[in-house]
């Protein structure tokens, strides 16, 4: 198997976001409102595999419409995302690198790619959907949905980037595997499995690829940089924060398992785009 690492545009971002303090309403806040100077820019991250069963992406990054000339647009970004949310991330996704113009330099249309597995709701994670929705299937874990679209989520998550698209919702099942102990097993082979890792969003799924003895993981936004794990620091941007820790406790076991090729998250600076066999 290939797993491409695709870079599919950036935040800039208050420092606390990876390493700090929990995001209430006051540090909501000041984040809101920091200078760009006091920013830190992080990439987003999408990743395709070539698995025997197909082509699956995980995550689609930014759409080009937020950054129409491949730079931080703030009145673009505003109309796409809630001027909130345009504000905290300053998001932007340079030109080519949106996710169907990185498919297409590689040949592959959007009707092309199997499955787009959505790992959680967040705006940096479903805001391409738009130009892969021509996928054959959009996975989204039920448990993700539900609470998005019942609680406090909703603004966190603004609906009109993601629920037009036809998605199937699989419930997570009971497993040995994550720390929860809640997994939807792609194809019954534990090859691709998506892994319940609560805390950043309840429904929130890690993806294991398993070849084999060997496995990558992606841990989506429960960890933005083996920083997290390594030195237990709880990354600010989440909302409970007894479950994070619970789920970097598990990310750090995995990390430690001779099996473990790689542990990938979706904002580490230190992860260049380019291609693991596994
Ligand atoms: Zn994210």
């Amino acid at each position: 198997m290939k797993i491409h690492v695709l870079q599919c545009g950036s935040i800039r971002v208050d420092p606390t976001v990876p390493f700090g303090k929990r995001l209430d309403l006051i540090e909501a806040a000041k984040q809101l409102t920091a200078a760009d100077k006091n920013r830190i820019t992080l990439p987003v991250f999408t990743y395709l595999i070539e698995h025997p069963q197909g082509l699956i992406l995980v995550d689609t990054g930014w759409c080009r419409e937020i950054s129409p000339d491949g730079v931080y647009d703030p009145k673009a970004a505003a109309a796409v995302l809630p001027s909130q949310m345009a504000a905290l991330f300053h998001p932007f996704v340079p030109k080519g690198m949106a996710i169907h113009e990185q498919l297409a330099g590689m040949g592959i249309g959007p009707e092309d790619l199997d499955y787009v597995l959505l790992t959680h709701l967040d705006v940096d994670h479903v805001a391409g959907l738009r130009h892969v929705s021509k996928a054959k299937h959009i996975v989204l874990p039920e448990y993700e949905y539900y609470w998005s679209c019942r609680t406090v989520y909703k603004i966190r998550q603004p609906q009109e980037l993601w629920i037009q698209y036809p998605m199937e919702r699989p419930y997570y099942r009971g497993s040995s595997l994550g720390p929860n102990h809640w997994v939807i097993d792609l194809f019954g082979d534990e090859s691709i499995q998506l892994v319940n890792v609560p805390g950043h969003t309840e429904g929130q799924a890690a993806i294991v690829i398993r070849n084999g003895g060997r496995f990558v993981l992606l841990t989506a936004d429960a960890a933005f940089s083996p920083r997290n794990w390594q030195e237990n620091i709880v990354p600010g941007f989440g909302f409970a924060r007894d479950f994070q820790r619970k789920s970097l406790r598990w990310i750090a076991d995995m990390a430690a398992d001779p099996g473990c090729a790689a542990v990938l998250c979706s904002h580490d600076p230190e992860v260049k785009p380019g291609i693991i066999t596994l």
